[in-house]
């Protein structure tokens, strides 16, 4: 039923989820797997803490994060909640990390057809543009991401992709 199937992630817990649902439809139907991140420019040390858990962080890495408590370090136009300007060096290792983890898991678990992307710019219009540039005919992403401000069921990735969205769209908590 389905031959392509595209995952965007953000290194959230329900990103993660999602990919695992991705990578079992993916295998059940035998189809192409696309694994996507939007770089995150702007982030609190906590969340990136929580993106690259359970892996070594190299010390050039940890200094870079640690940058992100500084008060001294750019604090995004409009910025909120503590977050800060990711430097392109963190910037590009956590997307590569994202990406590897994904496309690492769905080849342990069986998927032979596996590419992914790194992108930069606004994640609802790179999704709808990837679901659109890669045929895919289902997206499975998180109903939440990284943000989770209490109180939402929907973050405004999601909201955003799912009404705009042409091909099947399977939402997961
Ligand atoms: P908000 O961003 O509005 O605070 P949130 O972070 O809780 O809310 P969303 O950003 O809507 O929720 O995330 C929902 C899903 O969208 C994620 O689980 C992930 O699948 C996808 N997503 C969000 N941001 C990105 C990104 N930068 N790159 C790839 N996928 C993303
Ligand atoms: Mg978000």
């Amino acid at each position: 039923m389905f031959d392509s199937i595209l995952a965007p992630t953000d290194g959230s817990e329900h990103a993660g989820r999602a990919i695992e649902a991705a990578v079992d439809l993916a295998l059940k139907y035998d189809a192409r797997l696309v694994i996507l991140h939007v770089e995150i420019h702007h982030a609190t040390a906590q969340e990136i803490t929580h993106i690259l858990r359970d892996s070594t962080i190299p010390a050039e890495i940890q200094r870079e994060i640690g940058r992100l408590q500084n008060v001294s370090a750019p604090i995004p136009v409009g910025g909120s909640r503590g977050k800060r300007t990711l430097s392109s060096k963190l910037e590009q290792y956590v997307g590569e990390f994202l990406v590897k983890r994904a496309v690492d898991y769905a080849t342990e678990k069986g998927v032979t057809n596996v590419t992914s992307h790194i992108t930069d710019g606004s994640p609802h219009r790179r999704i709808i543009e990837a679901t659109e540039q890669e045929k895919v005919d289902l997206l499975v992403m998180g109903t939440r991401g990284l943000g989770g401000i209490h109180g939402y069921l929907q973050g405004s990735v999601s909201q955003s992709v799912r009404s705009h969205c042409r091909c099947a769209c399977l939402l997961i908590p």
